[in-house]
Formats: structure tokens, C-alpha cells, sequence
């Protein structure tokens, strides 16, 4: 049995720790202290260090972590994480704690981000996105298109539903703030969004969240459905194909207060 701890880092970043109880893997880790005392509270050697992008609150903390425990670093090919690393793009695998990681390139809130997806954890697929899926929500577009974080966002979509999803911020109310604005009639947003407030009450994280779960409430999963869509025309009239509704949607996100 493997656990999965989302170790909390900054003010809502989640850097999360795989373990068996002797080696351990972490994803995008901004900072080294608090992965650090957990693996000496919980007597972890670090295995692997996975990174989905080159920002400083998943980077941060590689250097000192690779240096104090000599774990192998894995990174994408195409931006610039603290070296050394392994160059990762999509179609590679990286083998990490007895598990095979697929690598799949997501662009958009970076030019060269990837994911991580492993088909078997404790009974259900695993993913490691980083900052492109959110629950409730997606990455900011810094360095890609709307065209290109929509087809980034069809991949990880087509994975199987039951897949556990790690994100990397605990975004989710404010994200769900927005999706009841664009779907006030969806009631199994309005039921997740009560769970998702209660967890939080209670000082828990609202995440992994799934495939299956993401594709009932998260407008950026959603571009496609007739709600949406006409929402989005309330926006921006001209918002008439798949990637335009999605770029309205998106640039609504971004002003919406
Ligand atoms: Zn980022
Ligand atoms: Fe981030």
C-alpha cells in the first residue's frame, strides 16, 4: 500500500509525497524544508523528484533536496529546471518507486509542461498535472494558446475517469466560485461545492480530485456543453467554436472578481 500525501508548501501550493514507508517520490517541489522534516517525521528516503514545469514554486526547492538525499531529478525537455535532470517529453518513462510513469506534454500555462500518469496506484490511475488542471479549474495561459491548452486538456480528459488527479494549488472554491457563475443550474456543482466547503471548514484539502468528477463541474472541461457555451456567447459574442468558447471562458476567469 503506497501513500499519497499532499505536503502543504507557500500559501495554497500542494507538493505531493508517494511513499511505501521507506522511499518516497515527490512532484514540483517549490520548497525543500517542509518536504524535508516530513521525510525525517516519517524516516523516508527521497527517491525521485518529478517536475511538470520550470516555475519557482515547483522548482524551488530541487537543488537542496537533490543534494541532501541524492534523488534522481525528472523534468521536461524543454525548460529550464535546475540541473541536472533527466529530459522528459511525451512518449517517455520514468520509472519511479517500482511504478512506470507515462510522460505526456500538456502546453499551455508553460510552453513545455508535462504530466505524469501512472495506470495503477493502490487500485486507481494516478496523475500528476501540475498547474494545467485544477479542480474546478486550469493553469493560467503564460506561455501557451487557448487552442493549445484545450488540446492539452482533451488528453488528460481522455484518460480513464476513476484516474486520482493531483493538482498542484489548493484553488478549488475560488475556482468553483467561478464555475457556479458560468453554470449556476449544475446541481452536481452546487453538491460539490458544499463538499468542497466543508472540507476546507474542517482544514482538509479538496484534493486528488478525478477525471470523472472534473468533467461534471469544471467549465474548462466543459467548453463543449450547451450551458457553457451560451454562457460564454453572454461574454464574448463572437465565441462561437470550441477554441473561442474556451478563450472566453478562460479570459472571463481572468477578470472575474
Ligand atoms: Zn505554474
Ligand atoms: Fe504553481
Amino acid at each position: 500500500m503506497l501513500k499519497l500525501i499532499p505536503v502543504p508548501a507557500f500559501a495554497d501550493n500542494y507538493l505531493w509525497v508517494l511513499h511505501d514507508g521507506k522511499r518516497a517520490l515527490v512532484v514540483d517541489p517549490g520548497d525543500a524544508t517542509p518536504v524535508l522534516a516530513f521525510l525525517k517525521a516519517n524516516a523516508l528516503e527521497l527517491e525521485s523528484i518529478l517536475v511538470t514545469h520550470h516555475h519557482a514554486d515547483h522548482t524551488g526547492g530541487v537543488d537542496e533536496l537533490r543534494d541532501t538525499t541524492g534523488a534522481r531529478v525528472y523534468g521536461p525537455a524543454t525548460e529550464k529546471i535546475p540541473s541536472p535532470y533527466e529530459h522528459l517529453k511525451e512518449g517517455d518513462k520514468v520509472t519511479a518507486m517500482g511504478l512506470e510513469f507515462n510522460v505526456i506534454d500538456v502546453p499551455g500555462h508553460t510552453a513545455g509542461h508535462i504530466a505524469y500518469y501512472t495506470p495503477e496506484v493502490n487500485g486507481r490511475p494516478l496523475l500528476f498535472c501540475g498547474d494545467t488542471l485544477f479542480s474546478g479549474g486550469c493553469g493560467r495561459l503564460f506561455e501557451g494558446t487557448p487552442a493549445q491548452m484545450l488540446a492539452s486538456l482533451d488528453k488528460l480528459t481522455a484518460l480513464p475517469p476513476n484516474t486520482g488527479v493531483c493538482c498542484t494549488h489548493e484553488y478549488t472554491l475560488g475556482n468553483l466560485r467561478f464555475a457556479l457563475a458560468v453554470e449556476p443550474g449544475n446541481t452536481e456543482l452546487v453538491a460539490y461545492n458544499a463538499e468542497c466547503v466543508k472540507l476546507r471548514d474542517a482544514g482538509q484539502p479538496t484534493l486528488p480530485t478525478s477525471i470523472e468528477q472534473e468533467l461534471k463541474i469544471n467549465p474548462f472541461l466543459r467548453t463543449r456543453q450547451a450551458p457553457v457555451k451560451t454562457a460564454a456567447l453572454h461574454f464574448d459574442a463572437s465565441a462561437h467554436d470550441d477554441i473561442s468558447v474556451f478563450a472566453a471562458i478562460r479570459q472571463w476567469k481572468n477578470q472575474f472578481k
